[in-house]
C-alpha cells in the first residue's frame, strides 16, 4: 500500500488518479487545509496533518504501508517570505514526523517532492543536480533543509529515497476532472487563464528589464502528468531495491511569461493586455532544468512537453463553468 501525502493537491490528485488508473493501492494522508476533497476522486482519505507526529505515526500502524510519496507541504515563495515559521513547522518538522514513523516501523521507500527552488539564483543554466543549493528563499530552505534530512537518514537508517526537484508544474489532466486550484491563485499560467475567462482582474507581468531576449523571466514548465510519471519510475526503482538518488524534472525549454501570456492568449483566444509591473522580489532571471540524468537512468521522457498543450489542457479544466475551488 502506497502513502501519497498531500494527495488533495495539484500535483497529488494528479498522483492519486495515476495510482487509480493503475489499480495500484494507496491511501492519501492529507489534512484538506490547501487541497480539495472533490479531487480525491474515488481515492481513501485519512484526514490528518503532517505536523502532528502522532497522527502521521497512526496511519502507519492503521494501514500496511510499503513506501510513501511526499507531497503535503505549502508551496508559496511569497508567503514563506511573510510567514517562514509556518513553512519550517509544515514542511520541514512534517518531513521529520513521516522519516521517524518510516523509521519505526520500518518501511524505506520514499519519493520525495522537491524544488528547483533549492538552487536559488542559478550559476548557471540548464541546471544540473550537482549545482549547489544555495536557496534564497523560506520555502526553498524548508525544502533543503528536508532533503539534507533524507540524506541523513538514508546515510543512518537505510532509507531509500528518490529527490525529485521540480520546475514549474503545470497543466492538468487532459480529461479536466482534476487540476490546480490554489486559492489564493499566485501562479502565471492559472493568473493568465483565469483573466481570460473574466474570472479575475486583469493580470500582471511582474519584471520586463530581466537579463532576457524579452526582458521578462524563463521558467521550465512541466506537464503535471509528465511529473506523475518521473513519480511512477521512482516508485519502480525503489521496488526493484534501488537506492537513493535525485533528479531535476523538467524539460529543458524554458518559456517567457510574455510567450506564455501569447500562448495563452492563442488558446483562449482572448486578449490579455497585461500591465507591466515592477519586479517580485526574489524571482531569478532564468530556470530551467537539465534533466539528462533523468532521461538516461529511467528513459523519462516528457510527452506533453508544448506549452500550448499545458495551456490547453490547463484551460479546459479552469473555463469549465463549474471550476472553483470547492466545485
Ligand atoms: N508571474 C507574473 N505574473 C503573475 C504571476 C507570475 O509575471 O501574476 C511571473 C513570475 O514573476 C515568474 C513567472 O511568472 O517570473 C512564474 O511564476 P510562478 O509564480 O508561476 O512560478 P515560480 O517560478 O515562482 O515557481
Amino acid at each position: 500500500m502506497i502513502l501519497v501525502t498531500g494527495g488533495a493537491g495539484f500535483i497529488g490528485s494528479h498522483m492519486c488518479r495515476r495510482l487509480r488508473d493503475e489499480g495500484i493501492d494507496h491511501v492519501v494522508f492529507d489534512n484538506l487545509e490547501r487541497g480539495w476533497k472533490e479531487s480525491l476522486g474515488g481515492s481513501r482519505l485519512i484526514q490528518g496533518d503532517m505536523r502532528s507526529r502522532e497522527e502521521v505515526a497512526a496511519v502507519f500502524d492503521r494501514e500496511e504501508i510499503t513506501a510513501v510519496i511526499h507531497f503535503a507541504a505549502y508551496i508559496e515563495v511569497g508567503e514563506s517570505v511573510k510567514a517562514p515559521a509556518a513553512f519550517w513547522e509544515n514542511n520541514t518538522i512534517g518531513v521529520w514526523n513521516l522519516i521517524e514513523a518510516m523509521r519505526s516501523r520500518e518501511v524505506n521507500q520514499l519519493v520525495f517532492s522537491s524544488t528547483a527552488a533549492v538552487y536559488g539564483e542559478p550559476q548557471q543554466v540548464p541546471i544540473p543536480e550537482h549545482h549547489p543549493r544555495n536557496s534564497t528563499s523560506p520555502y526553498g530552505d524548508s525544502k533543503l533543509a528536508s532533503e539534507r534530512m533524507i540524506e541523513a537518514a538514508s546515510a543512518a537508517y537505510g532509507l531509500n529515497a528518490v529527490r525529485l526537484r521540480y520546475f514549474n508544474a503545470a497543466g492538468s489532466h487532459p480529461d479536466a476532472t482534476i487540476g490546480e486550484a490554489h486559492d489564493p491563485e499566485t501562479h502565471l499560467i492559472p493568473i493568465a487563464l483565469l483573466a481570460a475567462a473574466g474570472k479575475r482582474p486583469r493580470m500582471k507581468i511582474f519584471g520586463t528589464d530581466y537579463d532576457t531576449p524579452d526582458g521578462t523571466c524563463i521558467r521550465d514548465y512541466i506537464h503535471v502528468c509528465d511529473l506523475v510519471e518521473a513519480h511512477i519510475l521512482a516508485l519502480k526503482h525503489l521496488e526493484n531495491g534501488g537506492k537513493s538518488d535525485l533528479f531535476n524534472v523538467g524539460t529543458g525549454k524554458g518559456f517567457s511569461v510574455k510567450e506564455v501570456v501569447s500562448a495563452a492568449e492563442m488558446v483562449t483566444g482572448k486578449s490579455l493586455d497585461p500591465e507591466l509591473a515592477d519586479r517580485r522580489p526574489g524571482d531569478p532571471a532564468v530556470l530551467t532544468a537539465d534533466s539528462s540524468k533523468i532521461q538516461s537512468a529511467w528513459g523519462w521522457k516528457p510527452q506533453r512537453p508544448d506549452l500550448e498543450t499545458m495551456i490547453e489542457d490547463a484551460w479546459r479544466w479552469l473555463s469549465d463553468p463549474a471550476y472553483g475551488p470547492n466545485r
